[in-house]
């Protein structure tokens, strides 16, 4: 399989920072202080078999994205389950697959609470989702040209894309040590994560901590991700002895003043300022019991 190389460098304009990046379950605790975090559920679907599979690649490119966004699809899920989807006079075989991550609040400011005029102030320490960028760590690598390319066509964006900058893809494969690095850290959290997704699964089916059933989240599907409290989800860690004792308080803290910090923000927008007293109301309440 071949392909035209690819140069990329980030210029640091701060433009691809409009919103607080997604995060794996695992580096919730480390952005409690940077974040106001919320369990993000999605379904993700893919046709059972290749012959079903659409893609705007060539055939054999097609057929490696379609295999490689299995075993990605698989690898970061909670769960999957088959559906049959009627495509005009046939029902086609699809799987669903659930995805727990965790999703920063969006303050309506338009732009990552981290972001410092176009600087990212916690660049050293940035989440996976940020180290891979402008591939994100769950794409498959066969699309890899296809993607960078559609990134670093948006107006705004000054990526430098000249032969100056480092060689990040080449035949179709991921070559830079830093992005390579990044997806290969980001597979090693979702496996450490899938006792902890196999708990909020559990809870979940039964209706426990407030959280949607399975099901729920897929009639959702369409319409896009819902997200739910933190608070079931750190309370089933802790159950399962994932975290250490004590790091509920640890992490309900951290975010009751993040969030009292960030009620003080003068651009943050009417329906976030709501969500967030009443965040900050039940995660008060959780810290007197
Ligand atoms: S954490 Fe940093 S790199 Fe990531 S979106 Fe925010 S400002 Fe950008
Ligand atoms: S749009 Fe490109 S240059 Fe600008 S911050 Fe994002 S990756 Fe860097």
């Amino acid at each position: 399989m071949t392909g035209p190389d690819r140069h990329f460098a980030c210029t640091q304009c701060g433009a691809c920072c409009n919103r607080a990046p997604e995060l794996e379950l695992g580096e919730a605790a480390d952005f409690a202080e940077t974040f106001v975090l919320r369990l993000m559920l999605r379904i993700y679907s893919l046709p059972r078999a290749l012959g079903d599979f659409t893609s705007d690649l060539p055939r054999e490119e097609a057929s490696a994205e379609f295999y490689e966004s299995k075993r990605l699809l698989g690898q970061f899920a909670a769960t999957s389950w088959p559906v049959k989807v009627q495509r005009g006079t046939k029902a086609v075989e699809y799987i669903q697959y659930l995805s727990l991550s965790v999703l920063p609040l969006d303050l309506g400011t338009g732009s990552c609470p981290a972001l410092s005029l176009t600087n990212c102030s916690i660049y050293e320490a940035r989440p996976l989702s940020c180290r891979s960028v402008p591939l994100h760590y769950s794409r498959p690598e066969a699309a890899a040209t296809r993607d960078l390319d559609r990134f670093t066509a948006t107006p705004t964006f000054a990526c430098n894309t000249g032969l100056d900058a480092p060689l990040v893809i080449s035949s179709q494969r991921v070559v830079e040590p830093a992005m390579l690095a990044a997806r290969a850290a980001a597979a090693t959290q979702a496996q450490a994560d899938q006792g902890w997704k196999a708990g909020i699964v559990k809870a979940m089916k039964a209706g426990q901590h407030g959280l949607p059933k399975p099901r729920e989240v897929e009639a959702q599907a369409a319409q896009g991700a819902l997200t739910a409290s933190m608070l079931g989800a750190w309370h089933i860690a802790e159950a399962a002895g994932l975290i250490e004792p004590g790091s509920v308080q640890s992490f309900l803290s951290a975010q009751a003043c993040l969030i009292e910090r960030e009620l003080e923000r003068p651009t943050l927008g009417r329906d976030a300022a709501q969500t967030l007293r009443e965040m900050h109301r039940k995660y008060q309440a959780a810290l007197a019991i």
